[in-house]
C-alpha cells in the first residue's frame, strides 16, 4: 500500500482577518511551527496598525544628474510601494484584506495558503512559489534554523505573490520596497518587537521573583 502525503488544514483569525492554511506532506512538528507562524501572520496583518503602515508607506531614493565634477546628488521620497500596480498604499491594504488570490479570485477576507516543503538539499532559498500554482514552498532547512516569526514573514511574502504582487528577481536598491518584501519584513519586525517586549517583561518578572 502506498503512503499518501498527509494533508492538514487549519484557520487562524485575528481582528476578522483569517489565515487559512493547507499543508501537504509536513511532519507533525513542522505543522506545529507553521501553525504558530500562521497565527502570528494573522495577528500582524489583521491588526489596525498594518493599515496605518500600508497607508503611510514611503521610501527614499537617491537621484543623481550631471557629470563629474558637476555631479548633483539628492534624495527623493516616494509615497507608496514599489511595483504597486498604480495603487496607493491604502488601496493595496484594502486589496490584501479581500484575500482574493489571483488563482481563486474569490473575496473571502482570508489569506489562503497552500504549503509544501522543498526537501532537496542546500540552502538555496527560504521559500518560493510559481505564478501558475496555488502552492507555495518552504525549504526544509528553515525548520531547524528559523523561529515562527521568520516563517510568518516568509508565509506573508509568498502570499503577497499569490495576491499578484511581484519584485525583481535580482537584488536591487528598490526591491525591498516591493509589496512582498515590505509586508514580509514588517511581519517579522512586529513579531520580533512584540517578542522582545515579552522577553523584557518576563525578565522583569523573574528579577522581581528573585528579590
Ligand atoms: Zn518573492
Amino acid at each position: 500500500m502506498g503512503r499518501g502525503k498527509i494533508t492538514m488544514e487549519a484557520t487562524f483569525e485575528s481582528n476578522g482577518f483569517k489565515v487559512h492554511i493547507i499543508t501537504e506532506g509536513l511532519k507533525e512538528r513542522e505543522n506545529a511551527l507553521i501553525y504558530q507562524a500562521a497565527q502570528l501572520m494573522a495577528n500582524v496583518i489583521g491588526d489596525p496598525a498594518f493599515k496605518v503602515f500600508c497607508e503611510n508607506y514611503k521610501y527614499e531614493i537617491t537621484k543623481t544628474s550631471g557629470i563629474w565634477p558637476y555631479r548633483k546628488k539628492w534624495k527623493e521620497t516616494i509615497r507608496g510601494f514599489w511595483h504597486n500596480q498604480n495603487k496607493s498604499g491604502l488601496e493595496i491594504h484594502n486589496h490584501l484584506m479581500t484575500g482574493a488570490e489571483k488563482l481563486n479570485g474569490e473575496i473571502d477576507n482570508e489569506a489562503d495558503i497552500n504549503l509544501r516543503i522543498d526537501r532537496s538539499f542546500g540552502r538555496r532559498c527560504i521559500g518560493y512559489t510559481y505564478k501558475n500554482s496555488i502552492w507555495q514552498y518552504l525549504c526544509q532547512w528553515v525548520f531547524s534554523s528559523y523561529g515562527p516569526e521568520n516563517i510568518a514573514s516568509n508565509l506573508a511574502h509568498e502570499w503577497c505573490h499569490k495576491m499578484g504582487y511581484s519584485h525583481e528577481y535580482k537584488k536591487t536598491s528598490r526591491r525591498k520596497y516591493s509589496v512582498p518584501y515590505a509586508v514580509g519584513d514588517y511581519v517579522e519586525y512586529i513579531c520580533k518587537k512584540n517578542n522582545f517586549k515579552k522577553k523584557v517583561i518576563m525578565g522583569l518578572m523573574l528579577s522581581k521573583l528573585e528579590d
